[in-house]
Parts: structure tokens; sequence; C-alpha cells
């Protein structure tokens, strides 16, 4: 007997708080015959040798088969905790295995912080736009987003500074500052690097959290790495992940935070998943230890880089005058903002029955704005497809500022 399609549970008041993600509602139209989806934020995991990771993961089972099958360490594996912090030093990080906590996605580190920092009520400053699935895991956990203002080079300093005291001077408690500095998800942007210390100093003065996220840091198209915030404030909690220079695939994120903060992590993370799994963190370990990695990423990097300036050459050459959008060097996204009057959530029905999906900009707010922007995702979609899904909405955009 199947289950039924409702129960009489009476929920937690608390069950309400988690939401659908937009991009996930888009997922299942990405997938129709033809629709070209400028939406998702997927790797492109051509590049992996797969014929020899799949070796590795039948020798793994068969050979250590009895170790990497069974419970492992709450904190994740020495080996792997080691090697992130080798990834890491590419930011000017200096940090050793004791200071990491191995996580099932970044997404975990950034819901286990938010819990053990923020009580309902409290505030999370981020970017404005910031990353729909951090929006989630806040809502989720009854925090209150307040955006800080942005410019082309990031979140800006006076007006980080104006938000914390106009917030303070509501009586609200601000508790951390979630950044996502390096081509940022959804806008592309990127901080300054004169800005990240200066973040750091007006957050460590109000006595507010850094919480650095950084997965698509070292997607960067000019090889010219950033120095993460981190790297100037040894009290930032930075969330790093495999998923965007390996495999979304096997869930290994990591966080970097002081003793006491990893310790408090570790213990909240034992109680939901007692420990990250064993297999993929063999997984993760072989394959930044054994593998030419950095090589396989910069192929990716490469795709990313073509895609990029494909969809920069059809926005200029497609779209009207009036249409604006971000140049980002790295990263996945680019950032669109219509002319005044048009509404990114009228045009997605409109776009997908023209064959091209993408996320409306509301998605990226947590108090419902945006409407008049676009997330636009070269990550995945062939140049030329890319170069069509842009006609495609250029046509939908025309034929709305004729209407
Ligand atoms: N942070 C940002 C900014 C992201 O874009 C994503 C993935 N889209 C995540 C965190 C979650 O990554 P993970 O797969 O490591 O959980």
């Amino acid at each position: 007997m199947s289950s039924p399609q409702s129960s009489s549970l009476a929920y937690a008041v608390r069950a309400d708080f988690f939401r659908p993600s937009p991009v996930r509602a888009v997922f299942d139209i990405s997938m129709r015959e033809g629709m070209i989806s400028l939406a998702g934020g997927n790797p492109d995991l051509g590049v992996l040798p797969l014929a020899e990771l799949g070796e590795v993961a039948a020798r793994l089972i068969a050979e250590q088969g009895l170790e990497v099958l069974q419970y492992g360490a709450g904190a994740g594996m020495a080996p792997l905790r080691e090697a992130v912090c080798d990834v890491m030093r590419t930011a000017g990080i200096d940090a050793v295995a004791d200071d990491i906590l191995i996580t099932s996605g970044s997404q975990m580190g950034l819901e286990l912080v938010t819990s053990l920092l923020c009580d309902p009520g409290d505030v999370v400053l981020a970017e404005a736009p910031t990353y729909v699935g951090a929006i989630g895991t806040f809502q989720g956990l009854e925090a209150q987003i307040v955006h800080v203002p942005c410019d082309d080079d990031g979140l800006i300093p006076a007006e980080l500074e104006r938000t914390i005291a106009e917030v303070r001077a509501q009586g609200r408690t601000i508790k951390m500052l979630y950044t996502i500095p390096n081509f940022n998800n959804p806008s592309g942007i990127t901080l300054h690097p004169d800005r990240r210390p200066v973040v750091a100093e007006i957050c460590a003065r109000a006595g507010i959290a850094v919480v650095e996220d950084d997965p698509y840091g070292l997607l960067d198209f000019w090889d010219a790495p950033l120095q993460a915030i981190r790297s100037f404030d040894d009290s930032v909690v930075y969330l790093g992940s495999m998923s965007k220079i390996f495999s979304p695939g096997i869930r290994i994120g990591w966080v970097l935070a002081p003793r006491d903060v990893r310790d408090r992590l570790q213990l909240a993370a034992e109680a939901t998943t007692i420990c990250p799994s064993v297999l993929s963190q063999h997984l993760a370990n072989t394959y930044l230890r054994d593998f030419d990695w950095r090589g396989y990423m910069n192929r990716a990097i490469d795709q990313y880089h073509e895609r990029a300036q494909r969809l920069d050459a059809a926005l200029a050459a497609h779209l009207p005058a009036s249409v604006r959008w971000t140049a980002p060097h790295g990263g996945f996204f680019v950032w669109l903002t219509l002319p005044a009057g048009l509404s990114a959530e009228q045009l997605l029905p409109l776009a997908i029955e023209e064959g091209v999906v993408f996320v409306p900009g509301t998605a990226f707010f947590g108090d419902g704005t945006g409407d008049d922007n676009l997330r636009l995702s070269f990550s995945l979609e062939s140049p030329d497809r890319i170069e069509e899904g842009v006609r495609r909405l250029a046509r939908v955009i025309a034929a709305q500022l004729d209407a």
C-alpha cells in the first residue's frame, strides 16, 4: 500500500519556515526537451577522468572496504583535513588540520554555523543579492536577513557600517555577516581586494562574526588567486567545498573556524550526521592527493571562461541598451538588470514558452525585492546554446517592452 497523500501530524511551527528553493523549482523545466537552461548552477563534470575515478572507488572498497564502509571520525579524516588546508593556501589561508571540520557539503557547514550563532529573530547581514540556499537556511532557522548594498566591487564598507548602526538602532541583534566574496552567487561580483581587510575590521570592531562562503574562489578566469577575508583575520569562519573543484555529488565541504567554534560545530554535526561519508572522504582525498586536480579544474575553467565570454557577447548583440549585466571574471553567474517596468517573474513563463529558463532575481533577496533582476548561469550549456538562449530571452524582453 502506498503512503497517504496527507497525514494528521501536528507540525512544529518551524516546519513552515522551510520553503521550496526557486532554483530547484525550475530544475524539472530545465530538463524538458529543447529547453536551454541558464538557470542551474551545476559544474561541468565532463572534464573528470571517470574511468580512473571508477578504478579508485572499486579499489577503495575491495582493498579498504572494512574501513571506508565503516563509521569514521566526527571531524572527518585527518589526511583530507590536511589536504583542504593545502587547497586553501592558494587563497592565502594558513591553517592546520585540527582547525577543520569536514561536512556533507558547505551547505551543511552554513546550517551548523547559523544554528550555533543565531537565535530566532537574530539578524544575519548578507550581500544584496545573496545565495538562495543561504536564504533558505537562515529562514529555516528563523534568523532575519538584512541586505547590505553592494556595487561592482562587492560589499560597500560604508554601507556595512551604516547598516550595522541602523539595525542596532532598531534594537535588533546582529550575529553575523554572511558573505560570498568571490564571484558571488548570483551576481558574479567579486569583493575588491582592498575592501577585504576593511570588512573584517568593521565586523571585528562591531563584534559580528564573519562567515565567508567560498565555493567559487579557485574558478578564476585569469588565474590570479584572490586572498580570502580569512587571510586577514583568523577569527573569520570560512566555508570551503569540493563541489565546484571536483564533484557536488560526493557532498564534501569543510569549515575552518577558531578552535572553540570548530569544536562546538563538531558536536552539532555529530548530532546531525554522526560523521561525514567515509567513502566520499576517501574519494576526495585520493583525488586531491593522486590526481592532477588543478589540471582538470583548469580545463573546466577554460570552458567556463569561453561560455562567459559568449554570454557577454550575445547579451551585447541581442539585448536592448536599457538592459545591464555584470561581467564576472570567474564562477558561474551573470546578474542582469531589466529596464524599469519589466518584471523577471512575469518574463519567466514567457521565456519558458520560448524555450529558455533562468532564475528570477527575487530568489536572491530575503525581502521579496529583485524583480527587476535575473540570474543567468553559463556553467553548463555550450557556447552556441548560450547564444541561442540569449536570442530567445531577447525576443521575450523585446515583446514585453513593446507591450
Ligand atoms: N554556497 C554557495 C554560494 C553556493 O553557490 C553553493 C552551491 N550552489 C553552496 C554554498 C553549497 O555548496 P555545497 O555543494 O558544498 O553544499
